[in-house]
């Protein structure tokens, strides 16, 4: 197969704590033998288990970049046996450009799995890490939260897989990442993601939605950097007690749990994050934003449970997402 044309300018397998880049080769008009350089510190002390660490995925989503940038600098090599890979921006041109997916290819890094090394750079992202850094680890955190148009009560998930071994193993890993909401979610539509390329490989993976709005919080980045260091401590790479405190568990378990709007408009929330809604309850209305004089429309929940995710913005069109309910779990 084709070779993947990133190369670190670090190596990733000496002891000790190196600061670089992946370098992705990319001409351009500005640039005519230019490079996309992604910003890579690994961290390295004698055998063990490796982390891949890595932060916007999607580029407009801020806690694990903030959280990771600071394990750069505070990570030492002897407070670790085996391996940390930080990867604070997975996505890169998208996190320069502040968006969700790829300013050059369009490319969302979660759909463009197991990517392609002849492909736009989104792909050859995905395929260096599909072929080269993955099958390096035994562990994964990958950090999201809601961008710029969700925003989420800050959870932890892990997927209900076929293979129950792994999911019990990616269930531990998120109890201890221990953020204030733990989620349980079948992923509907799993082609391309990289929590799937992780799982297939046997790997365990923790991802999280941590917030969003498009910026961070001092809270939800503090759920972050708690999250990492518990994570490290659990995969025996860091030495320590975990931080562990009440989380909510909750469940999503089919595609009942998401209410879509059918109407563009002016979005008016019924309910905030972390609230009690029932089955039949309206979580959000919509209104003209062209006229006065006519009634909103109503949207309501079809489960009854917690509302963990929201439209974020003030004006709405049909197809977005206007909310998320999460099942109760015990
Ligand atoms: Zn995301």
């Amino acid at each position: 197969m084709t070779p993947n044309p990133i190369s670190p300018t670090i190596p990733l397998d000496s002891d000790g704590i190196h600061h670089g880049f992946l370098r992705l080769p990319y001409s351009r008009d500005d640039s005519a033998w230019g490079s996309i350089m992604i910003p890579l510190t690994v961290i390295k002390n004698g055998d063990g288990p490796t982390a891949l660490l890595t932060g916007a995925n999607h580029g407009d989503e801020y806690e694990g970049p903030v959280a990771l940038q600071e394990l750069t600098v505070k990570l030492k090599p002897e407070d670790i046996t085996g391996r940390v890979i930080i990867v604070p921006a997975f996505n890169y041109p998208a996190f320069r450009a502040g968006l969700r997916t790829s300013p050059i290819d369009k490319g969302n890094m979660n759909r463009a799995f197991p990517g392609r090394p002849d492909g736009t750079p989104t792909e050859k992202i995905a395929d260096y890490f599909q072929r080269v850094l993955l099958p390096m680890a035994d562990i994964a955190v990958d950090f999201h939260s809601g961008g710029k148009t969700l925003d989420f009560v800050p959870f932890a998930a892990a997927h209900i897989l076929e293979n129950k071994a792994n999911e019990a193993a990616c269930f531990a890993a998120m109890a201890a990442f221990n953020a204030p909401y733990s989620v349980q979610l079948l992923e509907i539509d799993n082609v391309g993601m990289y929590d799937t390329a992780v799982e297939d490989m046997g790997k365990v993976l923790v991802s999280t939605e941590l917030g969003g709005g498009g910026s961070a919080t001092a809270k939800s980045i503090a759920v972050a950097k708690k999250g990492l260091r518990n994570v490290l401590i659990h995969a025996g790479i860091l030495k320590g007690e975990m931080q562990i405190d009440p989380t909510v568990r909750l469940d999503m378990p089919d595609g009942n749990c998401f209410v879509f709007s059918e109407n563009d408009g002016l979005y008016e929330p019924m309910v905030d994050l972390g609230e009690q809604v029932s089955q039949g309850d309206v979580v959000a209305r919509v209104w003209p934003v062209d006229r006065t004089g006519i009634a909103p429309i109503e949207y309501r929940a079809k489960v009854t449970g917690l509302l963990i995710s929201r439209h974020f913005p003030g004006l709405i069109k049909a197809g977005d997402c206007a909310a998320v309910i999460g099942l109760k779990v015990g």
